[in-house]
């Protein structure tokens, strides 16, 4: 198995002020951990190219883009919403993060690589058409998504969020779009407080409730994504790996642990396998306790790579 990597060290710069929680300790925190437990280099590393301006506008209106790049600071920040800050740094990571899903996309139907992880941030899920909101700037999921449809004529494609949020921004774009199926496990009631109603045949919301642990978990992911990826039978899985529905993580109430994370991974896995001659591409979204996002990220990385989760 040939698990690619790919990230960038200018998705560092990207700074929302000192105590924000999306802050660029969380990729540090990842790279540590990666190359102390030796698996970093079990996987084929590479930088991501900055995403093109077409290429966004595949999931973004020209109205959104147009706006972001006028706000823009050369210094100081830019609120978007109360959460949501832009500095001098913040479009290029963002393009670099939307970038590396689409390099991850190439990288899979190239068959350079059997499945890829893109260690990246700004996050992207909450990013919707025309509105930045949620630490989120640019979609790379839905951008991902876009470019693999466009470039390698995908029919079908299943986006896998498991974050502890709902992937409103995914939602946003892809609603009633027969070739997109969303499944979307989160807290609920919870942020983002918006399309967490299933009135879509292509969304499936999995809420779950304050407290609930990795068995809830895994009965209710097993119960409701497992027929409906059966019966969509897509040729690209994609994932939203968000990681702040760990029990450690301080933005949740739910208790998810490191091998809840390595088992969704599997399943995700064997449905790429199955259906769409492996081609997976994950992209992280939240987690923001630095030493269980380290660790699940890890078990994530594991199961992309074929190894046992106890393996050193
Ligand atoms: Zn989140």
């Amino acid at each position: 198995m040939i698990t690619a990597y790919i990230t960038h060290p200018h998705c560092m710069r990207h700074l929302m002020g000192p105590t924000h929680p999306e802050s660029p300790k969380r990729l540090e925190a990842i790279r540590a951990r990666l190359a102390l437990t030796g698996i970093l280099t079990h996987t084929m590393q590479s930088d991501a190219p900055p995403v093109t301006r077409e290429t966004l506008a595949l999931a973004h209106s020209p109205q959104y883009l147009d706006a972001l790049e006028a706000h823009a600071p050369t210094q100081g920040l830019h609120e978007l919403d109360g959460d949501t800050h832009m500095g001098q740094d913040t479009l290029t990571a963002a393009r670099l993060a939307a970038g590396a899903v689409v390099r991850g996309v190439d990288q899979v139907f190239r068959h350079q690589a059997d499945n890829v992880f893109c260690a990246v941030r700004p996050p992207g899920h909450h990013a919707e058409r025309g509105t930045a909101m949620g630490f989120c700037f640019y979609n790379n999921i839905a951008v991902g998504l876009a470019h693999a449809r466009q470039r390698h004529g995908v029919e079908r494609v299943a986006v896998l969020d498991f974050d502890v949020h709902q992937g409103n921004g995914t939602v946003d774009i892809f609603k009633n779009d027969p070739g997109v199926l969303i499944c979307s496990s989160f807290q609920s009631p919870f942020y983002p407080w918006r399309y967490q109603q299933g009135q879509w045949d292509n969304v499936l919301n999995t809420p779950l409730s304050a407290g609930a642990d990795g068995h809830e978990f895994r009965r209710r992911v097993e119960a409701q994504w497992l027929p409906a990826l059966q019966a969509f039978k897509p040729q690209l899985v994609l994932l939203s790996a968000g990681f702040d529905a760990h029990r450690d993580d301080p933005m949740g109430g739910l208790n998810l642990l490191e091998d809840d994370y390595y088992w969704v991974t599997q399943l995700a896995l064997d449905i790429a396998r199955v259906y769409a001659e492996g081609r997976l591409v994950s992209a992280l979204e939240g987690g923001y306790h630095l030493d269980s996002l380290a660790t699940s990220v890890e078990a994530h990385l594991k199961a992309l790579l074929g190894l046992p989760l106890g393996h050193p």
